[in-house]
């Protein structure tokens, strides 16, 4: 009898350490019964594309990309881009078919399946995003193809919001009604769901306006996640938001969505959220 041979992904990035996607991965390949390798790569900051380069000539099947290599990944697969990659401008999934290498980014399918499990579909509903990074770009496409009636993207660099606004109607000209973009002052109006797509709760800085009412949102979500709730989530809660959520469940979300470009299966999220939530809890 022969076992078959591990099939290896990865996820790379810089810094690498925190990452949970392999032990999500291997969550999903258990399940699924898929025999599977899936490490985490450091790569350089600048040496992304040979790292990337001498992964898939090893042999390697896939990989998921983090920061601050999104838009690089983009342009290394910009010959085959999924639609979504395309508009979005920065790739998380890489993977090799027929000797060509292939992106996708599922950040947004993490984050929307995510809204949904929370019981705040997009669809029909009021979206202000704080954010216009990379995560941002990833979560805007998805937001606006759920059907949001209103996305409003709002970042300190208020130029960098209208560039993403910019470049999304490029791609998506009938969504001019739906999509607006500015500064994070002067943010005022009613929302059923606030996105911080913010790298701001990394070092405890909550990104939202005091003067926000958030009394009739349904949502406050936080993409970053941790043992914690987050300092957003904290002045969300104060300023009368009834349900706020971190990035948890968006994390496992695009990784499920990876897992099934790659495999052609859908894992199921649920016991994998739950364990990586105790998991966190645990962590120091
Ligand atoms: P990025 O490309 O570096 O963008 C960072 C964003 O945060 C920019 O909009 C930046 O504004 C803003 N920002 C940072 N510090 C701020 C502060 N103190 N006040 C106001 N705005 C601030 O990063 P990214 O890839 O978009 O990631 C953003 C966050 O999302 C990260 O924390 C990442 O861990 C998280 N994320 C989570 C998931 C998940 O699955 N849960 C997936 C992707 C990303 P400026 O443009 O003005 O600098």
């Amino acid at each position: 009898m022969t076992t078959a041979a591990a099939l290896r992904y990865g996820v790379i990035g810089n810094p690498i350490a925190h990452s949970q996607s392999p032990f999500i991965h291997h969550a999903f390949a258990r399940q699924t019964g898929i025999v599977l390798s899936y490490d985490r790569i450091h790569a350089p900051l600048d040496a992304f594309a040979a790292s990337a380069g001498a992964f898939f000539q090893a042999g390697g099947q896939g990989l998921n990309v983090t920061l601050p290599f999104k838009e690089e990944a983009w342009r290394l697969a910009q010959a085959r881009l999924s639609m979504t990659a395309r508009i979005a401008g920065a790739v998380n999934t890489l993977w090799m078919h027929k000797d060509a290498l292939h992106g996708c980014n599922t950040d947004g399918a993490g984050l929307v399946t995510d809204l949904q499990r929370l019981g705040a579909d997009p669809s029909g509903r009021r979206v202000l995003m704080l954010g216009a990074g990379g995560a941002a770009r990833g979560a805007a496409p998805a937001l606006l193809a759920a059907g949001c009636s209103q996305l409003h993207i709002a970042n300190r660099t208020a130029q960098r919001a209208t560039q993403l606004c910019a470049d999304l109607l490029a791609h998506l000209p009938n969504k001019d009604n739906e999509l607006s973009a500015g500064g994070l002052s002067s943010l005022d109006g009613q929302w059923d769901i606030i996105i911080n797509a913010t790298s701001g709760s990394l070092d405890g800085t909550s990104v939202l306006p005091q003067a926000l009412d958030l009394s009739r949102a349904i949502l406050a979500y936080d993409m970053v996640y941790g043992a914690q709730p987050t300092a957003f989530m904290a002045q969300a809660g104060s300023q009368g938001c009834r349900q706020c959520a971190d990035g948890l469940g968006m994390l496992v979300g695009q990784a499920a969505a990876s897992f099934a470009i790659w495999h052609g299966i859908t894992p199921d999220v649920a016991p994998v959220l739950t364990e990586l939530r105790e998991r966190l809890r645990h962590t120091p």
